[in-house]
């Protein structure tokens, strides 16, 4: 192995050929889009049915609905769940952004809590101080493979006669004392866009154990109507729907990847577990933790710099996450496909700090509805701090890569953190 980094000129540690693709797409993906391909209906049919039947015996859930995205489920989550317009829903500072303006989409207000600095997700002892009296809901994030602390949530909830939405998104397969992402609140959201560990292009899945939830989640899902999706429609808007039906094609391929999902899943694990069984031991690098009451699917693997280890602790916040952006390309440069995966708290995103979702300041503007609302990024200090620390594995630990590939992309990490200390982001960015 070269000693000198990648990045300034030596050799990189894994081939640019190694590290193969997600998702791994055979035979039986190709026959059951080839079959929806070629039926009568390609919108609304068996395989969107059947689908909804396989997530639910899945996961553990009495009913489910494919849309075409995860940020549309987390929408009738929130619209489900008669959340309203200048209602408050509580939800994490740290997520992807529509986590958060799933809420502004029914023109509710999206209220943040801070991370706690372990996990990463919702600190529940920081949930109490940000409820108002128009706190209607928890948006709980179950980010990057791990459950947040269900006991607590659901105590809060009950406290205060919240909804618990599970943002679901990257959380298939990950449990909570044995019980499944998705079955953990009143309803939840799931994603299958490229990235997630179930992949049929785009899509999502939104999930509930109760039904008059589930009728409500069907009515903003199709145009208003009331019909349940194996009833005749009778074309009558009863409501204000959206139309957030996927179609055959896509259903087809979400079944095929479904019947692959927990070999995946358990792929993913063991790459995991070989990765970090090799990292060697650094005291400026920190890896993701996994409670006991947890199982991690390490969807993103998070590794994160610990800058007081570094004796860069008292720089500037600036400072630190472009040395963060250096190591990250010197990652890069040795053959490890890694990234920040959000450079921006949500707070500090522009929608939130100029209020401009819909125009007129609206939903914020509604009497009442902005009281207790600050978005104030220095609020979340622990979302700041993580959002510049860390460093994301997304995909390279998936199928069809195995243990062995884990095993060189460990090496990568261990040369670039014992030359910590020439990474120049003056030279490299
Ligand atoms: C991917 C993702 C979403 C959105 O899913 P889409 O299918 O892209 O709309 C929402 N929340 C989280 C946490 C996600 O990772």
């Amino acid at each position: 192995m070269s000693d000198k980094l990648a990045i300034y000129g030596g050799i990189p540690v894994v081939a640019e050929d190694e590290i193969k693709t997600w998702p791994p797409v055979d035979e039986t993906d190709e026959r059951y889009v080839l079959d929806a391909l070629h039926a009568k209906v390609q919108s609304y049919g068996k395989h969107n049915l059947a689908f909804a039947e396989e997530f639910c015996a899945w996961n553990g859930n009495k009913f489910a609905l494919l849309t075409n995205s995860g940020t549309a489920a987390l929408h009738m989550c929130i619209a489900a769940c008669g959340i309203g317009a200048g209602d408050h829903v509580l939800v994490t500072a740290y997520s992807w952004v529509s986590s958060a303006t799933c809420i502004l989409h029914h023109s509710a207000i999206p209220v943040f809590v801070d991370i706690d600095p372990e996990t990463f997700l919702i600190d529940p002892a920081k949930i109490e101080a940000a409820i108002t009296p128009r706190t209607k809901a928890i948006m709980v994030v179950q980010l990057h493979g791990l459950c947040a602390d269900m006991d607590a949530i659901d105590a809060i909830a009950k406290r205060h006669g919240l909804y618990v939405i599970e943002d679901a998104c990257q959380a298939h397969g990950a449990t909570w004392r044995g019980r499944k992402a998705g079955t953990l609140g009143h309803c939840a959201a799931f994603s299958l866009n490229q990235f997630k560990c179930l992949c049929a292009g785009e899509g999502g899945t939104f999930v509930t154990d109760d039904e008059g939830l589930y009728n409500a989640a069907a009515k903003f899902w199709s145009f208003g109507e009331t019909a349940r999706p194996d009833q005749r429609r009778d074309h009558h808007a009863y409501a204000l729907g959206w139309m957030y039906r996927n179609n055959e094609l896509t259903a087809a391929f979400a079944r095929s990847q479904l019947l692959k999902l927990d070999g995946n899943l358990a792929t993913l694990r063991a790459n995991a577990d070989a990765l970090r069984a090799n990292l060697a031991p650094h005291p400026a690098l920190k890896l993701p933790c996994e409670p006991a009451e947890c199982h991690h699917t390490y969807y993103n693997f998070n590794i994160r710099l610990d800058f007081a280890a570094l004796g860069m602790e008292e720089r500037p916040a600036a400072e630190k996450a472009r040395f963060r952006n250096a190591v990250c390309q010197a990652l890069l440069a040795e053959g490890l496909p890694c990234q920040v995966w959000q450079y921006y708290i949500l707070p500090a995103m522009t929608v939130f700090q100029a209020k401009n979702a819909f125009g007129g300041g609206y939903p914020w503007s509604i009497p009442g509805a902005d009281e207790g609302v600050d978005y104030t990024p220095e609020q979340f200090p622990e979302a700041l701090k993580y959002c510049d620390s860390h460093i994301a594995i997304v995909t390279a630990l998936r199928a069809p890569n195995t243990a062995d590939t884990a095993r060189h992309l460990a090496a990568v990490v261990n040369k670039v953190m014992d030359h910590i200390h020439e990474i120049d982001p003056e030279r490299i960015l």
